[in-house]
């Protein structure tokens, strides 16, 4: 493929809820480009842009997948997402580096959550847009009926560009408005547009005319004025109002039958921005600190974004990016404005799906990939070294569903190793780490089904069979009551006796104060040689509680008296005691069990309100406010950790996947009898 000025690309992200058709329309246009020769099918498993084993097992996409191909005189890297609101991290990526995206509905079962989602995060960075309403040739597929939900759901500015001729069985091709001309279902021919459809054409086609020469001073006067605007304004004035936000524009087909695909790809060249035709990219001046602005010029130093980074134990690591400005060549060094350090480009490749094709430079506004970067990671910026800049992060979901990894074997142990950080890098909106409480390692996804991919991918890449459990909780124990316990360890069985004795006083202290040991001996009681063994003593006996072997806290323990015999007394003598002693006090002390209590910051629709809180109150939650933001309600709130393990899942049903949240360790507070009851049964 030729090196494409910034003027003939359009990166482009296709959007949708899981279902609507994303993958399948990705294939039709790679089919109608000729950038493929076989028309893959998703229920085959046999689609360019889904071939990971767990994508062709799943009949889903998991990850952004880019599929660079040439449509007439320009280059459109589309990069076909998932829809499922567990993979949400890789639409995020693809959104950071498109000028624009196709949003795809389905025209039988109309807006879904995950469109609605989608759609707001497009909103949210103000991306230029195309909606295509796929399979009209289903039963019940409705065209109008979709438009209306449309725009009553989204926006009202979403307005038709095209009609269908005909539906469901009879779907026979689609009307272009601008040009009031026909074209057939596969092959695109033009054809008259029907008669039947003339009135319906003429008036969407009015409404359409009357939306966009608002965006130009010139054609609202030659509008007003009733004079003639060609279609060459009209296309122009849809380009420029999809551009500013003002207009987006619907088109129709069906993916599966090719239908309305040729007239697509025409659109997204028409209407979509060029990188020239967005706003520039800001990015920081590694070297005073500033903000800059980077405009796609080939003849500027190089700044590239990396968005993506795959691993795999046989093809190695191949990293995505993007190109703003510059150009960058095959077998070159650039610099890791993140890292501060060199970095060697091997062989450059624009990639169709897993097919790599090498290619000598990638310019500005440009998106390739390259294999086995050293140092570099998703979200560094790879740059002239001599004009270092960097890039803001690519925004990524909470990670809040944790479960806890069990290797199944030593071997899966060893292995886990090198396999985990691998599977991170691949997956930026992973986190693993080490819970010090449990001593287990805990890895936190998005969902359930994002840890069950990534138990998935752990096993097929890279051998390693894990088991994921809910993480245990890092319960504590601690004392609501003073006390005193004394323990006198003796011995007496012929030969070197054993023999010491402690007297210790115990008191709660407030919540996150830890544990303290103090000394207050007078005397020489205890001589000073044994005090660090009683010390020793009772640390060890404080990491298992006698309520169920949970570390205590929040006591604070003093050695005030105690014995000692000179000659049978010693170290050990002195630390069982001291243990002992722990033990007694704490038992008589009132134990009790304490809980990790997290902050919740959840944001939903006005309307679950009323449901969160219910749903809160039967966790042992209590709310601490609300406030409203636009049409959603922030609700901040607090609740035992032991109750959230899986409410990543639970708000998405309660909410549809309209909710979120954030949670954080706030404190520790004493469990509920009824609920510590349980807990110590089964500890026992
Ligand atoms: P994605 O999850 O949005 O990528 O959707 P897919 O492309 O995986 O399609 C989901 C299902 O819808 C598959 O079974 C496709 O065969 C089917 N499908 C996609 N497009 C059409 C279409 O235009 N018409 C019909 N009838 N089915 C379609």
């Amino acid at each position: 493929m030729n090196s494409h000025k910034p003027d003939a690309i359009r990166n482009v992200v296709l959007l949708s809820h899981y279902g609507a058709g994303k993958t399948s329309l990705a294939e039709s246009m790679l089919f109608a480009s000729g950038a493929t020769t076989r028309l893959g099918s998703v229920d085959n498993g046999t689609t360019t842009s889904d071939y990971d084993p767990s994508e062709i097992d799943h009949h889903m996409s998991i990850n952004l997948s880019l599929l660079s191909h040439e449509w007439k005189e320009n280059k459109l890297n589309l990069i076909d997402t998932p829809g499922y609101a567990d993979f949400t991290g890789e639409v995020k990526a693809a959104l950071r580096v498109c000028e624009g995206a196709v949003v795809v509905v389905c025209a039988a079962s109309g807006i879904e959550v995950g469109t609605e989602q989608v759609w707001n995060y497009t909103e949210e960075i103000k991306l230029p847009r195309l909606i295509f309403v796929n399979k009209m040739d289903r039963d019940n597929a409705n065209f109008l009926q979709t438009v209306e939900q449309i725009q009553k759901t989204l926006a009202k500015r979403c307005l038709p560009v095209q009609l269908p001729i005909g539906a469901q069985e009879d779907l026979q091709g689609i009307v272009d408005l601008v040009t009031m001309k026909g074209y057939t279902a596969t092959t695109s021919e033009e054809i008259d547009l029907p008669s039947s459809l003339l009135e319906q054409a003429k008036s969407c086609r009015d409404k359409l005319v009357e939306t966009v020469v608002e965006i130009d001073d010139n054609l609202i006067t030659k509008y007003l004025d009733g004079e003639d605007i060609s279609n060459e304004e009209i296309i122009g004035a849809i380009k420029q109002a999809t551009i500013e936000g003002k207009l987006v524009p619907i088109f129709t087909g069906s993916a599966l039958h090719n239908v309305g695909i040729h007239p697509l790809l025409d659109a997204i060249c028409n209407y979509l921005p060029s990188p020239e035709e967005r706003d520039a990219a800001i990015a920081t001046n590694s070297t005073t600190g500033d903000k800059e602005e980077v405009k796609p010029d080939t003849a500027a130093p190089l700044s590239s974004l990396i968005f993506k980074t795959s691993a795999d134990p046989f093809t190695g690591k191949i990293s995505y990016f993007r190109v703003y400005s510059g150009v960058i060549l095959s077998n070159s060094q650039v610099w890791n404005a993140n890292k501060k350090g060199m970095e060697r480009i091997g062989q450059l490749f624009t990639i169709l799906g897993k097919n790599q094709q090498p290619v000598e430079q990638l310019t500005a506004g440009d998106i390739g990939a390259v294999a086995k970067l050293s140092l570099t990671t998703t979200g560094d910026a790879l740059c002239a070294q001599e004009h270092p800049v960097t890039f803001e992060g690519i925004e990524l979901p909470a990670a809040n569903l944790s479960m806890s990894i069990q290797p199944q074997t030593k071997a899966d142990l060893d292995k886990l190793g090198t396999a985990l950080p691998r599977i991170c890098e691949e997956d930026p909106s992973l986190k693993v780490h080490r819970d010090s409480g449990t001593g287990e390692t805990i890895i936190s996804g998005i969902g359930d089904s994002h840890l069950e991919m990534v138990k998935e991918r752990m096993h097929r890449k890279f051998g390693v069979e894990v088991k994921l459990e809910l993480p245990k909780i890092a319960y504590k124990e601690t004392i609501t009551a003073p006390t005193k316990a004394e323990h006198k360890h003796k011995k007496q069985s012929g030969g070197h006796g054993q023999y010491g004795h402690v007297l210790l006083e115990l008191n709660p202290l407030p919540r996150g104060s830890g544990f303290e040991f103090k000394v207050k001996i007078v005397g020489g009681a205890i001589p000073k040689n044994y005090i660090p063994s009683v010390e020793k003593g009772v640390n060890e006996a404080k990491s298992e509680g006698v309520l169920a072997s949970y570390p205590v806290e929040d006591v604070s323990v003093t050695l005030y008296d105690g014995s000692f015999h000179p000659v049978d007394s010693s170290d050990i003598a002195f630390k069982i005691a001291g243990a002992q002693a722990l033990k007694k006090g704490l038992s008589q002390g009132q134990p009790v069990l304490l809980e990790p209590i997290m902050n919740l910051s959840i944001t939903v629709p006005e309307q679950y309100t009323g449901d969160i809180i219910g749903d809160l109150n039967t966790k042992r939650g209590h709310v601490l406010g609300m406030t409203p933001q636009g049409n959603d309600t922030l609700i901040q709130a607090q609740a035992p950790c032991a109750e959230l393990l899986r409410y990543s899942i639970g708000l998405r049903s309660i909410t549809q996947g309209r909710g979120s949240f954030t949670m954080e360790f706030s404190h520790y507070e004493e469990v509920p009898a009824h609920v510590s009851q349980k807990i110590i049964a089964e500890r026992a």
